[in-house]
């Protein structure tokens, strides 16, 4: 297996360090190919191909990141046609962007992997919701 070298700060070193313990990793290299796996699978869904979805999308970053804000509201810009809204909002000290999107799944997927690849955003976290299936239990 290839060794490749990784840049990242000491603290989710010793945050990888302490998932391999906690649950029988054979160490760091373990934890980072199975988080990599989970990123390159996370929108391999085969029920959620070819569906309109509604996507909720959170994206956190420190306040005064200009340069991310600047590149968020571009994302915004390129995508439009998906954007059903935006807001913009302060919690502590974090900007907060709440995007709802109406796309399918591969457009939500570009989405979210972008913002994620922002320099500087903290977290990014989305949930989906077929547009189809909403209200099916009451219907039921
Ligand atoms: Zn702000």
């Amino acid at each position: 297996m290839p060794v490749v070298s990784v840049s990242m700060p000491a603290e989710l070193i010793e945050r990888l360090d302490s998932h391999a313990t906690a649950h029988d990793y054979t160490g760091r290299s373990e934890v980072v190919r199975e988080g990599a796996r989970a990123l390159l699978t996370e929108f391999d869904d085969d029920t959620l191909e070819g569906e309109s979805l509604a996507g909720v999308i959170s994206v956190f970053y420190d306040f005064g990141t200009q340069h991310v804000e600047r590149r968020v509201t571009e994302l915004r810009h390129e995508h439009d046609d998906h954007i059903a809204s935006n807001d913009h909002s302060h919690v502590d000290d974090y900007c907060v962007d709440l995007f709802v999107l109406e796309a399918a799944l591969e457009d939500i997927s570009a989405f979210v992997g972008t913002l994620r690849a922002i320099e500087d955003v903290e977290t990014v976290d989305y949930s989906l919701v077929p547009i189809e299936s909403v209200g099916q239990l009451q219907d039921a």
